[in-house]
């Protein structure tokens, strides 16, 4: 794909040659001589401006050869912003992504150097004011008498100055415009200033950190530390219960870490999930280093500033979500990958990277520790842990001797029997058996000795699908293969994959009977249900229907914190990292639907949500406890759950993944083809299946049969998928590229290989 550009010379010394990836088009490499005034300038990551036959691009030089002469190549004409360069360490962690996921150079390297970044664009301006020199308030007190609002603004100034213009409104309750209008009339005085920068979210103090580590963290300190000096550490996974104290664990890393005049980056899967850690972060960090919180909510200016920050080497701390994992440190001590299980981590796009793994693979090019730290480590970890690839340290017990909460599986066919028996006799309070008696006494018990509860189910809304009470048709979205759900704020039907809305029917489209069912619950209906089991009760419900405000979960939680409520209800926003000490009880009020989702991960998601949400409970002094409601006691992912038994959950989920074929034994590749209309879906799956058994097919990959995915129709368009297994991940990556991704007709059907995939259904 090499090729330069005739360019006629004067004369033609020798000169280096720069490799350059346009932006714009895909992969698409181009040689240019490098002229000698940029000689000094231009190094291998530079962001330059180039000529092409016609026009200009930018680019990034992802090559310097030696000099050479140069006579048939065209100059780079500059650099296109002097401070952009990408260090090299993440040059090559792109390529390895590049390599490794099966997509575009372009595409890693884009994902490293984001368009906010790239555009450098600059952050918003804001205007200093303070009052103008010489002027006569009293004049202007006399001369405008009934101009209430702007004398009382020129008094607050006389007070306080100078003053951001952007916060005068919240400070003073004086509206903008009066602002505005005394800066017309010449009163102020006003200077240009860039807008403040929320490099940190807003945290709610309440955190004293405990006086003495534990024998197990102390343990696993003293390794860590050790590591901290080794050049080529090996990642660690540090395995330990929920309410063990990983965080303190980190902390202390983190000190460690900076002692060394090094950096520490900290990922974590979701930022708005975590206000807690960052609280104890910034307690601990915030009076002697910088902090910064890199998230997909921070404007593309806040984003463009961080990331020149950590280019300049201000930045001591980065806490973000997995593209963090790019920031362009120099001296990277330790990267801590928090809830590494999650898959979260996963991007879903292209690339389709695993912000775990990349970390891994960057401790790696760069010698710093990577820590994965979870109460539930993936399985893929703890194998890596099995055999040695990382080190395993383990924190077998909660902090101060805390035992695990106790729990209790509630059979719910047997709940329907029993239910059946009874109602002749007296009513039952909860006759839909969405929690049962047992859950409603235990929550009962806790409310009566003022304790919290946490009731957790996995689906939003009130209902996940409709049914016709006569005919049984299940209104489908007419965009994809799966139900509506039903909310009853504010009354409609909704798609949670394309958002499609409808308003509640008023009869059934097919046999226009006027009578529907719900079926499936979620978080509505569950609080619903709570709030006329317990009619006195303080009931908060978490989830995005209900926190869609930036800092509404911020307030949300420290509410209940505060305990301004009783009882939480939510979907998995409940189960993730969150400490209060006054939880007693969890009831988990419905996992089935996950434990039988057509994903080979069904189980292992299951039970690490499972322990995760358990883990929520008995974390304070009071003894916890914890119900799991299901049709399925018998499955192991509750069975080894009910025992808190991640190794007994691990050998036997290893057992059975080997026994297939399947991750980590083998890595996973899933090919989709997607688009309209379906036959020419499944005729290209059909017939790339074929080319792809042709050419990669052998004793170490094993190539399946091209099918519908599970959920066949997703905003309008058709999914087949190809899944794939083998143990040269690398090299199929590689044969897959040269057979998919160069300039392959497709038909107008898009392509989308995603190696380790996390999400089997969307
Ligand atoms: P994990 O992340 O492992 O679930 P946390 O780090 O949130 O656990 O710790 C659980 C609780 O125990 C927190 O409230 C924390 O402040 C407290 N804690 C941690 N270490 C200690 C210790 N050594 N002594 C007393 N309390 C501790
Ligand atoms: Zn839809």
């Amino acid at each position: 794909m090499e090729q330069g550009f005739f360019f006629p010379p004067p004369s033609s010394p020798d000169l280096h040659v720069a490799r350059v990836l346009l932006d714009n088009k895909r992969d698409f490499l181009l040689d240019y001589c490098i002229p000698e005034e940029l000689e000094k300038e231009i190094v291998l990551g530079s962001y330059v401006r180039v000529p092409l036959k016609k026009g200009f691009s930018r680019g990034i030089v992802v090559d310097i050869l030696e000099k050479q002469n140069s006579e048939r190549l065209k100059p780079i004409l500059r650099l296109e912003n002097q401070q952009l360069t990408v260090p090299p360490n993440i040059l090559k962690l792109c390529r390895w992504i590049a390599n490794y996921y099966c997509t575009p150079l372009l595409s890693a390297l884009q994902a490293a150097l984001p368009q906010s970044v790239r555009s450098a664009v600059k952050p918003k301006q804001d205007l200093l004011l303070s009052l103008a020199p010489n002027i006569d308030l009293l004049l202007f007190q006399n001369k405008h008498k009934r101009a209430k609002k702007e004398k009382e603004a020129l008094a607050y100034l006389q007070k306080f100055h100078p003053v951001r213009l952007s916060e005068l409104p919240q400070k003073t309750g004086i509206p903008r415009r009066t602002w505005n209008k005394l800066l017309e009339k010449g009163l102020l005085r006003a200077v240009l200033t860039e807008k403040k920068k929320a490099s940190f979210p807003p945290i709610f103090p309440s955190y004293t950190p405990p006086q003495n580590l534990t024998e197990e963290q102390r343990k696993a300190l003293d390794f860590i530390g050790q590591q901290l000096e080794n050049p080529k550490p090996k990642p660690i996974l540090l395995f330990g219960v929920t309410g063990s104290g990983k965080t303190e664990v980190y902390l202390h890393a983190m000190a460690r870490c900076l002692a060394q005049k090094k950096q520490v980056l900290f990922l974590v899967p979701e930022i708005a999930l975590t206000p807690q850690l960052l609280e104890r972060i910034h307690a601990r960090f915030a009076s002697s280093y910088t902090l910064g919180c890199w998230h997909s909510r921070i404007s593309r200016g806040e984003k463009a500033h961080l990331w020149n920050q950590v280019l300049a080497n201000q930045i001591d701390i980065l806490i973000g979500t997995r593209s963090a994992i790019f920031a362009p440190f120099r001296s990277l001590g330790l990267i801590i990958v928090d809830e590494e299980h999650e898959s979260s981590f996963k991007q879903e796009e292209s690339p389709r990277y695993h912000g775990r793994d990349v970390a891994v693979m960057r401790g790696r090019l760069e010698g710093s520790l990577v820590l994965l730290g979870s109460a539930t480590p993936s399985l893929e970890s703890y194998y890596n842990a099995l055999n040695a690839k990382y080190d395993l340290i383990e924190l077998k017990k909660r902090v101060e001797e805390r035992k695990l909460p106790l729990v209790s599986i509630i059979d719910l066919r047997k709940q329907k029997q029993r239910a059946s028996r009874t109602e002749t006799q007296k009513p039952l309070s909860n006759r839909d058996e969405l929690i049962s008696r047992e859950l409603k006494e235990a929550i009962e018990k806790r409310l009566d000795k003022k304790e919290q509860v946490i009731l957790y189910i996995n689906h939003r809304g009130y209902s996940s699908s409709l049914q016709c009470s006569s005919c049984g048709y299940v209104l489908p979205c007419p965009n994809c293969s799966i139900s509506l759900s039903y909310h009853k704020i504010p009354g409609v039907l909704n798609c949670h994959l394309c958002n499609y809305s409808t308003s509640f029917p008023s009869f059934c489209p097919v046999c226009k009977a006027g009578k529907f069912k719900f079926l499936g619950s979620g978080t509505e209906k569950v609080e619903e249900s709570i709030r006329k089991l317990f009619p006195s009760a303080r009931i908060l419900r978490m989830d995005s229907d209900t926190m869609r405000k930036k800092g509404d979960l911020e307030q949300a939680l420290r509410a209940f914190s505060q305990h301004d409520y009783d009882i939480l209800v939510g979907t998995q926003m409940v189960a993730k990292g969150l400490d209060f000490p006054r939880v007693s009880l969890v009831g988990i009020v419905s996992i089935d639907s996950l434990l039988h989702l057509p994903d080979f991960r069904a189980s292992e998601k299951s039970f690490q949500q499972l322990l995760q949400v358990s883990g929520r409970s008995g974390r304070g002094s009071i003894e916890g406890e914890v119900y799991i409601q299901t049709r399925t006691p018998y499955h192991p992912a509750i069975q080894f759950a009910r025992h808190h038994d991640y190794l007994g959950f691990a050998e036997q989920e290893l057992e059975f993944r080997k026994s297939l074929s399947y991750p980590p034994f083998y890595r996973a590749i899933m090919i989709r083809f997607v688009g309209n209309p379906e036959e020419k879906v499944k005729y290209l799956a059909q017939v790339l299946t074929r080319e792809i058994k042709e050419k990669i097919e052998d004793n170490t990959t094993l190539v399946g049969t091209p099918s519908p995915a599970p959920i066949v129709k997703i905003k309008s368009q058709y999914h087949y998928q190809l899944f794939i297994r083998t143990l040269k991940v690398l090299e199929v990556s590689q044969k897959l590229r040269e057979l998919l991704l160069d300039s392959k007709e497709t038909l107008g059907i898009t392509l989308r290989i995603d190696i380790d995939p996390q999400d089997l259904l969307k």
